[in-house]
C-alpha cells in the first residue's frame, strides 16, 4: 500500500486522500496548504479533491460494503477496538499535531483525541451488543423479532473544531454496523484527520470500507449529497451550510443528519454557588476560544447578583492568558483562521453599536509580539445585553460571551428559549425545584445543573433542537438508529395462512 504521508525532515507534511485502500493525489494532483492558527506556519498540504475523486471514492465504498456489511459484526468490533489501542499509544502525538493545526491547548486536544479513544472503545462493544427485541405476537405459533440492517455509503462531513472526535462520533457508529464510508474533513484540518484515518487503516479497516478525501466543502459535499450511491449523510457544521445539504438530499430521500450551530446560554439564578457559576463560565466560553459547538455565549443572570456576578468573572476573564496552545501557561488559544477572526471582531463591533451594550473587556485582536502571527482574539465580555441584540441571538463561535440581566426565573427560561437555536443549557441554582422545572422546560438537546455548557460524554446522546439539528443524534445508543435501518421479521410456524389484526 502506498504511503499516507510524506515529509521532508522540518518541512510540512503532505497528505493524501485514501480510496479504494490506496493513498492517492488528488486527480489533477494539485493541493491546498492548512495553516497552524498560532503561527502562521504551514502544517501540511493536502489534495484538491475534483469530483472525479469523489466518484471513485463512492464506487469504492460502494463495491466495499456486500463484503463488509456480512462481516461478522464481532469481528468488526475487534478491528474498532485495535483502532483504539493504536489511538492509546499516539494519544500525545495526535494531541500535539492536533494543536497545532486547529489551535486549541494541548489539554483540550488530549481531550479530543481521548473522545475518539472512548468512541472507539464503545462502538467496538457494539459489535458484540447492537441489540434488537422479541416482541410477542398476537398469533399462536409466531416469532417477531428486530434486528438491525446497515444502510449502505454512509458520507461523513465534518468541521475542523473537533478534527478527530467528531470523525469518530460518526465513521465508528457507521462502520460497527456494516456500513462503508466516504469521509470529507473541514479543509482547515485535512492533516489530523488523515492521521485518524491511517490509524484505522492499521487496525485493519479492509479496502474501500474507509475512504478519505479532502478538499472545497461545495463542490465535493454537493457530489456527495447528490450521488445515487450516497444512502446516508452524516453532516456536523453550520446551519446555514446544513440547510443547503438539507436541499441537495431532499430530491433523492437521503438520510440525513445533521448537527450545527448553538446559542447555548447558562442561567444563574440568585440562589446560585456564584464561585461555582464562574468557573463554569469561564470554561464553557472561553474554553476552546468559544468555538465549540456547545459554548456558552450567552450568560442569563437574575438581576439581584448581576453586579456580584459580574465583578467576580470580569476579574478572572481580564486574567486568561492567550497564547500558543503547545505553551502550557496558556489558558485560550488561537481562532481557527483569519476570516474567522475578521468575524469576530465584526460581531464586537456590531455588540458595540447595539444600543445599550457595554464592552467589558477585550473587544480587540490580540497582535503584540508573537502572538501577530497568529489568529488571536482578546477573550470578551458585554455587559446589559438584551436578548433581541444580534450578539444574543446569532452564533460569534469566538471568546465572546453576553451577560443578560433578567427579573426572575421564569424571564430566564424565557429568554434562554428565545432563539433559534437549541443545543447546550445549564443552569447553577441550589433549588431543587428550579433545577428540575430548567431541565423540564429549556428547549435544548443538553442540560447541565450546576456545570458549564459543555462536558458531553460518548455514552449518551449529542445532538440539539430547532435549527441545531434535524433530529437525529451522534454518540450513544441513538447513534446507532442513525446509521442504522430498523428491521421487522416475522416467522410463522403455524403451519397454516395466519392473518393479523382478521383471526
Ligand atoms: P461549516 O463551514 O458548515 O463546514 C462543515 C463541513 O461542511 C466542512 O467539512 C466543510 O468543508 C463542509 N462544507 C462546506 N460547504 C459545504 C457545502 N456546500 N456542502 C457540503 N459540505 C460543505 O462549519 P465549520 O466552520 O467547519 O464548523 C463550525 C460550525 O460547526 C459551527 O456552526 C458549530 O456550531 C458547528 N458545530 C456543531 C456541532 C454539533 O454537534 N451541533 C459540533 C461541532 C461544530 P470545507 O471546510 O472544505 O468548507
Amino acid at each position: 500500500m502506498s504511503q499516507p504521508m510524506s515529509q521532508k525532515k522540518n518541512q510540512p507534511e503532505i497528505i493524501r486522500n485514501f480510496i479504494g485502500g490506496k493513498w492517492l493525489p488528488a486527480d489533477g494532483g494539485k493541493t491546498f496548504p492548512s495553516y497552524n492558527p498560532a503561527t502562521g506556519e504551514v502544517v501540511g498540504h493536502a489534495p484538491v479533491s475534483t469530483v472525479r475523486d469523489v466518484e471513485k471514492a463512492v464506487e469504492a465504498a460502494h463495491a466495499a460494503f456486500p463484503a463488509w456489511r456480512q462481516t461478522p459484526a464481532p469481528k468488526r468490533g475487534e478491528i474498532l477496538f485495535k483502532a483504539a489501542e493504536i489511538l492509546v499509544t499516539r494519544k500525545e502525538e495526535l494531541a500535539r499535531l492536533l494543536t497545532q493545526e486547529m489551535g486549541k491547548v494541548l489539554a483540550e486536544a488530549r481531550g479530543d483525541i481521548q473522545e475518539a479513544i472512548d468512541m472507539a472503545y464503545y462502538m467496538a462493544a457494539e459489535g458484540r451488543r447492537s441489540f434488537g427485541q422479541t416482541v410477542p405476537s398476537e398469533l399462536a405459533n409466531k416469532f417477531m423479532m428486530t434486528v438491525r440492517s446497515p444502510l449502505g455509503v454512509a458520507a461523513c462531513i465534518t468541521p475542523w473544531n473537533f478534527p478527530v472526535a467528531i470523525p469518530s462520533w460518526k465513521v465508528f457508529p457507521a462502520l460497527i454496523l456494516g456500513n462503508t464510508v466516504v469521509l470529507k474533513p473541514a479543509s482547515d484540518t485535512p492533516v489530523v484527520a488523515a492521521k485518524f484515518v491511517e490509524i484505522l487503516v492499521e487496525a485493519g479497516v479492509p479496502a474501500g470500507v474507509l475512504n478519505f478525501l479532502t478538499g472545497p466543502g461545495g463542490a465535493l459535499g454537493k457530489t456527495l449529497c447528490t450521488h445515487p450511491k450516497v444512502a446516508l449523510v452524516s453532516f456536523t457544521g453550520s446551519t446555514d451550510v446544513g440547510k443547503g445539504i438539507n436541499a441537495m438530499c431532499a430530491p433523492s430521500l437521503k438520510r440525513i443528519s445533521m448537527e450545527m450551530g448553538g446559542k447555548n446560554a447558562i442561567l444563574v439564578m440568585a440562589d446560585a454557588d456564584l464561585d461555582l457559576a464562574v468557573d463554569g463560565i469561564v470554561w464553557s466560553a472561553f474554553g476552546t476560544s468559544g468555538q465549540r459547538c456547545t459554548a456558552a455565549s450567552r450568560i442569563i443572570v437574575e438581576r439581584g447578583i448581576y453586579p456580584a456576578l459580574t465583578s467576580k468573572l470580569l476579574a478572572r476573564t481580564r486574567k486568561l492568558r492567550l497564547g500558543n496552545g503547545l505553551d502550557p501557561k496558556t489558558e485560550v488559544g488561537p481562532v481557527i483562521n483569519r476570516s474567522q477572526l475578521q468575524k469576530i471582531h465584526e460581531y464586537v463591533q456590531i455588540g458595540q453599536k447595539e444600543d445599550r451594550a457595554k464592552l467589558l473587556c477585550g473587544g480587540q485582536i490580540e497582535a503584540k509580539g508573537p502572538l501577530a502571527k497568529g489568529c488571536f482574539y482578546q477573550p470578551t465580555l458585554f455587559g446589559d445585553v438584551r436578548p433581541e441584540m444580534r450578539i444574543a441571538q446569532e452564533e460569534i463561535f469566538g471568546p465572546v460571551t453576553a451577560l443578560i440581566p433578567v427579573r426572575d426565573f421564569d424571564e430566564a427560561i424565557r429568554v434562554a428559549n428565545g432563539t433559534r437555536y437549541g443545543l447546550s443549557m445549564s443552569i447553577f441554582s441550589k433549588d431543587v425545584n428550579k433545577a428540575f422545572r430548567a431541565m423540564r422546560d429549556l428547549e435544548s438537546g443538553l442540560v447541565y445543573v450546576n456545570a458549564g455548557t459543555i462536558g458531553a460524554e460518548v455514552q449518551v446522546p449529542f445532538g440539539g433542537m430547532k435549527e441545531t439539528g434535524n433530529g437525529h443524534r451522534d454518540a450513544g445508543q441513538s447513534s446507532l438508529d442513525t446509521f442504522s435501518e430498523w428491521k421487522s421479521l416475522f416467522v410463522d410456524f403455524s403451519g397454516r395462512l395466519q392473518r393479523a389484526q382478521i383471526d
